[in-house]
């Protein structure tokens, strides 16, 4: 193959600029790399792009016709300051050729995004576990169109401004010579081809929103804040690609009697003055109350709370292994916080019989115990609920 730019482009020695150009631009398209991307016809779409840049330089084409380099003194191939191998043909294409950029057009298929609802569940729920229908509203694949996008029976057609690479490059020119950028298509949106009959139902989106009830099994365990993840619930992507995921997070609700505090359970028994000095016991509800009938065998729903005689307010009761499971193995404990409570109304039969007490016990005029404040358990117990 001969090497001689007039041969390459098939024109005379005289040829105008006009008819190197038209010639070019009939070659260049018959071998284009989108057109012919076998390699033969790259290695020539090449020969007749570097022929042109010789010839349509005049002070190249002057240095050839001397017989002389016609690259003498520039930077190298395709370096010529303000006029480079690309820029030949992006004059001509309106795009980087994907051969040479590696970019190509973005595809119309991608991966959905995550998606993310929050629900309420009851204290117990989130301890034991809970089974839950959920109606999520989330985009899924057409129907119509499959996820294609085009009208059913009809195909997206290669974008005729970039040629179907999705780029097209916009050249200025300031004094350090012509400064070229790639920009997306605007006609295809970079994806290289347009969708001449949307599908109707989708829009060309290939994706609809749709209501769904899903069913989540919400784990024994889960806290405030724990997000429960559903593989592939989420937004399906554009163009049918692949649905993200599904996160629900969990709020817990406040319960009526137990505050939580990590997987511990703590509650507040107030017992009377009375029943706090002669000793008694009480029967407090579980957790399980919550969520088993007292039918159901061999769960505890209830238990004994010995109140020794002489129990201070602030005492604790800690009952191993009956607070919240954790979410990986173990289970919390049950703390019940005892409050003394002081009578408030008596009547003159209480009171004549305390003052009787009072005196038996010498405490008449008691003086108090004036001792160095220290943090009570109250105040613990008081922070901790309000870290919570
Ligand atoms: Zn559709
Ligand atoms: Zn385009």
């Amino acid at each position: 193959m001969s090497q001689d730019p007039y041969d390459l482009l098939g024109v005379d020695r005289d040829a105008d600029t006009d008819t190197i150009k038209k010639a070019y631009r009939k070659l260049a398209r018959q071998y284009h790399p989108d057109v012919n991307p076998d390699p033969a016809s790259q290695e020539r779409f090449k020969e007749v792009s570097r022929a042109y840049e010789v010839l349509s330089d005049p002070q190249k084409r002057a240095a050839y016709d001397r017989g002389g380099d016609p690259f003498a003194g520039a930077a190298g191939f395709g370096q010529g300051a303000g006029f480079s191998f690309t820029d030949i043909m992006d004059a001509f294409f309106g795009g980087g050729a994907a051969a040479q950029s590696g970019r190509g057009p973005r595809s119309r298929v991608r991966r959905g995004q995550d998606a993310l609802i929050r629900i309420d569940v009851e204290l117990a729920e989130a301890a034991f576990g809970v089974t839950r229908e959920l109606k999520v509203d989330t985009a899924v694949v057409c129907g119509t169109c499959a996820g294609s996008g085009a009208s059913p029976g009809t195909q997206p057609v290669t974008c005729e401004t970039c040629h179907g690479v999705g780029e097209v490059a916009h050249v200025q020119r300031s004094f350090l010579g012509e400064v070229r950028t790639l920009r997306p298509c605007a006609a295809c949106r970079g994806f290289g081809t347009i969708i001449p009959d949307p599908c109707r139902e989708c829009s060309g989106d290939g994706r609809v929103r749709s209501r769904r009830t899903l069913t989540v099994k919400i784990p024994a365990g889960v806290d405030t804040g724990t997000r429960v993840q559903l593989a592939d619930q989420g937004e399906v992507g554009p163009g049918g690609g692949p649905a993200g995921d599904l996160y629900v997070e969990i709020n817990v609700l406040p319960h009526d009697t137990f505050s939580r505090r990590g997987d511990d359970l703590h509650c507040t028994v107030t017992v009377p003055m009375t029943a706090a000095a002669l000793g008694t016991t009480l029967s407090l509800p579980t957790l399980e109350a919550d969520v088993v009938s007292g039918q159901d065998s061999g769960v505890e729903t209830s238990f004994e709370l010995e109140v020794k005689p002489g129990t201070q307010s602030g005492a604790e009761h800690v009952l191993r292994g009956r607070g919240v499971p954790g979410l990986r193995g173990g289970r919390g404990d049950l703390v019940a916080h005892i409050v003394v409570e002081t009578p408030t109304r008596l009547d003159p039969r209480q009171e004549e019989l305390l003052q009787e007490l009072a005196a038996i016990r010498g405490e008449e005029q008691p003086t108090g115990q004036v001792k160095a404040s220290q943090k009570s358990v109250f105040g613990r117990l008081r922070d901790a609920f309000n870290q919570h």
